[in-house]
């Protein structure tokens, strides 16, 4: 399968070709063709599967081939994405995709001034990439119109749905023209997202060429046992065997992650951290900073790191382990990207060990755990059904960057019984595409993810 047996128009070959895309990955194949033909699609995407020119190579296709010479352009496209970076990607591929073909698009999302995006809406736009909050703050300043919408497409709609934006996109739905092309791509299905495609989708054709919660499988897994106390000394110590290597690093907490960029930067490590306590200039700098390599890590909240595409990155970090296991898929889909090799290291307490499992069972594989000399647990991992989780903090309301549980500390309950695992010292392996799907496991982790997470604010 090649991109020309695809029938797109050859502005968008050439441009593909320069960006060194040779073939189209398994959701483009499976996608693309539908968009063409102009049905509704639902397609379960992970981030990493080539899934963003999923659906903007079709898109700028069909609005390429009909461009309007009058004046002033409607808005003709509009993507909603749950963050703010995740809208300046999928606006960037769009540049780059879009290069040969005459069409314009700007990107809208809060905590900038409206000013730039007042004057690109003024002067006229065919594309619109938005998350839910600032588009609504618009529409409410009557400053966009969406009336002559034609292609609507949800990405991440399960995330959006997580971040409590429903009401924000049931407001959006009602304000694009009922005849239109919509397109929802979403890492599960899970049935809240069944619901909003039956009630705003026209018989969609589905496409998914993974199954749900499944990491790459050119991806290498390792957990590294190690006490509470001891992970920023194992992390230096792991970033010290490559000082060039760019390490995104992850954590649980926006307080943690500024603790450890301090503690790293002490110890001569360049380092930058991007959560939702930070300015947009802020995350924006950040993100710049450590693609072009001033700093070589960057320690991310969860929700923060969505949207983040580092072209080839070799190794995650997770500093500590998501309180849900399906953020483990999403941080690790930032490595091993499009057929890539990539290593994902989990640096994981005595108090993690409940969640170490879920992971597990998610993934339906348990990962390979290795000691690092000098670093070995107090006391080992557990992976029974009685092992211990971090204890939840009490919750601000959920903003932007997903804050998140409480930072693991060990001594939860007098664990003893013995993790089997913790003196294993076998090689790392790779789980291969497991899916959750069908096994009532996703559903009752999302229920788990809700109630484990307190109230969302609207405002990406
Ligand atoms: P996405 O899932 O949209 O975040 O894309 C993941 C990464 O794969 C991005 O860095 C894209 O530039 C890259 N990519 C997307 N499609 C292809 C393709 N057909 N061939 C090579 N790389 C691709």
């Amino acid at each position: 399968m090649s991109f020309e047996s695809l029938g797109l128009a050859p502005a968008l070959l050439r441009a593909l070709s320069e960006a060194g895309y040779e073939k189209p990955t398994p959701i483009q194949a499976a996608a693309i063709p539908e968009v063409l033909a102009g049905h509704d699609l639902m397609a379960a995407a992970q981030t990493g599967t080539g899934k963003t020119a999923a659906f903007s190579l079709p898109l700028l296709h069909r609005l390429a081939s009909d461009t309007r010479n009058e004046g002033r352009r409607p808005i003709r496209a509009l993507i909603l994405t749950p963050t703010r970076e995740l809208a300046a990607q999928v606006q960037e591929n769009l540049r780059d995709y879009g290069k040969y073909v005459r069409l314009s698009s700007t990107v809208i999302f809060g905590g900038v001034g409206m000013g730039n995006q007042l004057q690109a809406l003024r002067r006229g736009v065919d594309i619109v990439v938005a998350t839910p909050g600032r588009l609504i703050d618009h529409m409410q300043q009557r400053s966009v119109d969406l009336s002559k919408v034609d292609v609507l497409v949800l990405d991440e709609a399960d995330r959006m749905l997580d971040m409590g934006f429903l009401p924000a996109l049931k407001r959006i739905l009602a304000a694009v023209p009922r005849q239109r092309q919509t397109l929802l791509f979403s890492a599960t299905f899970a049935p809240e997202i069944k619901a909003l495609a039956q009630q705003f989708m026209r018989d969609p054709r589905e496409v998914s060429t993974a199954p749900a919660n499944t990491v790459a499988n050119t991806v290498t897994h390792v957990v590294h046992p190690v006490d509470a106390a001891n992970k920023r000394d194992l992390l230096l110590h792991i970033l010290s065997q490559d000082s060039r290597r760019q390490t995104l690093v992850f954590s649980r907490t926006k307080h943690g992650a500024d603790k450890l960029v301090r503690h790293l930067e002490q110890s001569g490590v360049k380092s930058a951290a991007i959560h939702g306590n930070k300015s947009q200039n802020a995350r924006t700098r950040a993100l710049s900073d450590f693609k072009s390599g001033r700093v070589t890590v960057l320690v991310a909240t969860d929700i923060a790191a969505r949207g983040i595409d580092i072209d080839q990155l070799p190794v995650v970090i997770n500093f500590d382990l998501p309180m849900v296991a399906e953020d483990y898929v999403h941080r690790i889909g930032r490595t091993g990207r499009a057929g890539a090799e990539g290593q994902a290291i989990s640096l994981v307490s005595h108090d993690e060990s409940g969640l170490l499992r879920d992971i597990g069972r998610l993934l339906k594989s348990d990962l390979a755990i290795s000691n690092i000399p000098g670093y070995e647990p107090s006391t080992p991992l557990r992976l029974d059904a009685g092992a211990p989780r971090p204890k939840q903090q009490q919750r601000q309301p959920r903003s932007q960057n997903g804050g998140g549980g409480g930072q693991g500390r060990p001594g939860g309950n007098g664990a003893s019984r013995n993790a089997g695992n913790g003196g294993n010292r076998s090689p790392a392996h790779r789980p291969h595409g497991h899916s959750a799907a069908g096994t009532g496991e996703n559903t009752g982790s999302h229920k788990r993810r809700r109630q484990r997470r307190g109230p969302a604010t609207n405002k990406a």
